[in-house]
């Protein structure tokens, strides 16, 4: 994911970037293209880019464990300098280019965000219902006897209790 920037004069460019996720080393979950959106600000002394990545990826449910095809964006944001030396700012990448440069490539950065979209708990959705502990049945797909059991037993001191006081 090569841009070549010295094809582009100052001002805002806009321009999408396509790349299947193998040739990027993107290894599993990743599937299908890495597509990333850039708006690039290119002035005389910097490049400011802003660019909405999206992945497509095959992920196994830490719930239900059934796989499913999902899609995840991330942003990220890279400052280019020509040949001059800054704080680097919270949040945002600043690289400096060396004066015989004449394109930057967002492969590194592409793999890192990729990776950082993928989220902690992997859900086929948000209502999964899991597997049922007793029986092992996808409860997405199918109701059990064994559910309600399980709810029972939860509730069953206090409604003992409950009985009680009533009395
Ligand atoms: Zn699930
Ligand atoms: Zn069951």
């Amino acid at each position: 994911m090569i841009i070549k920037f010295t094809n582009y004069s100052d001002g805002i460019h806009e321009f999408e970037l396509v790349k299947k996720a193998k040739d990027l080393h993107l290894e599993e979950p990743f599937i299908n293209d890495v597509h990333i959106n850039c708006k690039m600000d290119k002035s005389h002394s910097q490049l400011v880019l802003s660019c909405d990545l999206s992945v497509d990826v095959k992920l196994t449910c830490d719930r239900c464990a059934d796989d499913f095809e999902s899609k995840f964006e991330n942003h990220f944001d890279n400052i280019y300098l020509f040949g001059r030396e800054e704080e680097p700012l919270e949040d945002i990448d600043v690289y400096q280019l060396a004066p015989e440069a004449d394109k930057i490539d967002l492969s590194e950065d592409v793999k890192e965000y990729a990776n950082l979209a993928l989220p902690m708990k992997i859900l086929c959705s948000e209502d999964c219902l899991g597997l049922c502990p007793k029986c092992g049945k996808n409860l997405n797909e199918q109701t059990c006897g064994c559910s309600k059991d399980n709810v029972s037993n939860v509730w069953e001191p206090l409604q003992k209790l409950k009985d009680k006081l009533n009395k």
